[in-house]
C-alpha cells in the first residue's frame, strides 16, 4: 500500500518535471511492483483457522488463559489471516489427550505440559521441569540460549509435533494436605495427585503418587479418592478451592521449580505456513510466555493472604530433613533414569551442565543479593 502511494506521488512529480520518455519508464517500474504486489495479496489472503486443545479447563486463571492470549495476539498480529479457536479440557478431546491430537493431525494446536507425556516421551519432562532443577528464568535461559530448545524439538520430532515454550507457573507450592507432615513416616502410604519426576519422589518415599488433571482434583480430594494433592500455587489453587477440602498448605514446591509451559504444532502443520506467520506464532508465544510468568509473580501474595487469612490456611514448610531425602532420592532417580535411557541421558546431560553453570553464578549473583534483600 505504502509502495502504490509512494508511485502515484512520484508520477504525479514525474508528469510535472521531466520527459515523456523518463517518465514512461518510471510508470512501468511501478507498473511492475503493482504486480508484484497483488500476487503477494494473493498469497496473504489464504487465511487459516485453527483449532487448539489444552489440558486446563476453559478460560481457567494464569496457565489456562497463554492459550487464549496467544491466539488473540496471532489474530491481531496477523491482521486476521489467522484465527485460532480454543478449545478447554473435555470439549474435544480429554486433557491427557492432547499430545496424541496434535501428534496425529486432528489438531492443529495444543497447550499442556511436557511431563504429562512421559510415559510416551521420557525426556519431555525436563521442559516442563523436575525436582529441583531449573527456576522460571532459567529453563527459559535453557531453552532459548542454552541448548535445551533444539533437544526438546529432536525429542518431539518422531511424533510430529513442534513445541514453543508458551508460559511458566514460577516456583509452585508443595501443595495440600489434611494431615501435618512432620517425618518421612507421615509420607509413607499417602496418595498424592503429582505428577512427573515429583510423582516417582514421592512413590519411592513410601507414597503413591497419582496422575489427574487439574480440573477433577478438588472431587478427587474431597471424597477422598487422594489423600492430598499438588497443583499450582496460591492464585490457582484458590480458584479450584482447596481451602474447603485441605487444612495444610505445604512449601516449598521443591517438585516443580518453574514449570514450563508448551504449545504443541503439528509439524505438517507448522511447515505448510508462510514463514510471517510461523514468525507471528513464535513472538506471541514468546510475550505469553513472560506475561504468564509475570501474573503469578503478581497474583500469588495476595492470594496467599487470603487462603491464610480468610480462609484460615494452616501454611506450613516442609521438614528440612524430609526436603533433604526428597532432594537425595530425586537426584538418583535422575541419575538412574538417565542410565536406562539414550535420550533421557543426552537430555539430562544438557540440563544438569546448564543447571551447574547457572547455580555457581547465581550464588554470588541473585540468590546472594535475596539473601541480603530478606535477612
Ligand atoms: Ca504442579
Amino acid at each position: 500500500m505504502v509502495g502504490n502511494g509512494l508511485c502515484k506521488i512520484r508520477e504525479n512529480i514525474m508528469i510535472k518535471k521531466y520527459s515523456s520518455l523518463l517518465m514512461i519508464v518510471l510508470i512501468t517500474a511501478c507498473g511492475n511492483s503493482e504486480v508484484n504486489h497483488s500476487n503477494t495479496n494473493q498469497i496473504e489472503e489464504k487465511t487459516y483457522n485453527w483449532r487448539l486443545v489444552t489440558a486446563w479447563p476453559k478460560n481457567y486463571p494464569g496457565l489456562g488463559m497463554a492459550p487464549e492470549r496467544i491466539a488473540r495476539l496471532v489474530e491481531e498480529m496477523s491482521d486476521g489471516q489467522m484465527k485460532i479457536t480454543v478449545y478447554g479440557a473435555g470439549e474435544q478431546v480429554p486433557a491427557f489427550g492432547v499430545f496424541d491430537a496434535v501428534s496425529s493431525g486432528s489438531h492443529q494446536m495444543g497447550h499442556s505440559g511436557g511431563y504429562f507425556w512421559k510415559g510416551k516421551v521420557p525426556a519431555a519432562q525436563f521442559f516442563t521441569g523436575v525436582p529441583f532443577g531449573l527456576t522460571a528464568d532459567e529453563i527459559n535461559a535453557w531453552t532459548n540460549r542454552g541448548g535445551g530448545l533444539e533437544l526438546w524439538r529432536e525429542i518431539y520430532e518422531p511424533f510430529n509435533i513442534y513445541p514453543i515454550p508458551a508460559g511458566n507457573t514460577g516456583t509452585q507450592m508443595f501443595g495440600w494436605f489434611n494431615k501435618e507432615i512432620n517425618s518421612l513416616d507421615d509420607v509413607k502410604g499417602l496418595k498424592m495427585r503429582i505428577p512427573g519426576i515429583g510423582g516417582e519422589v514421592l512413590k519411592r518415599a513410601g507414597g503413591i503418587p497419582v496422575t489427574l488433571p487439574g480440573g477433577e482434583l478438588f472431587t478427587a480430594l474431597q471424597t477422598g479418592v487422594i489423600d492430598a494433592t499438588e497443583w499450582v500455587g496460591p492464585y490457582n489453587d484458590l480458584t479450584f478451592g482447596f481451602q474447603q477440602t485441605a487444612k495444610y498448605y505445604y512449601y516449598p514446591g521443591w517438585h516443580e521449580p518453574g514449570s514450563m509451559l508448551e504449545l504443541l504444532i503439528n509439524k505438517d502443520e507448522w511447515n505448510s505456513l508462510p514463514n510471517h506467520l510461523q514468525v507471528i506464532i513464535e513472538t506471541a508465544a514468546k510475550a505469553v510466555n513472560q506475561d504468564i510468568l509475570d501474573e503469578y509473580t503478581a497474583r500469588n501474595n495476595k492470594a496467599l493472604r487470603e487462603l491464610v487469612d480468610v480462609h484460615g490456611v494452616q501454611l506450613r514448610k516442609l521438614p528440612d530433613d524430609v526436603i533433604a531425602e526428597f532432594k537425595s532420592i530425586a537426584h538418583n532417580i535422575l541419575e538412574e533414569n538417565a542410565a536406562k535411557d539414550e535420550t533421557v541421558n543426552k537430555v539430562y546431560q544438557s540440563y544438569l551442565s546448564f543447571k551447574n553453570e547457572v547455580t555457581e553464578y547465581h550464588k554470588v549473583s541473585e540468590d546472594a543479593f535475596v539473601e541480603a534483600r530478606n535477612n
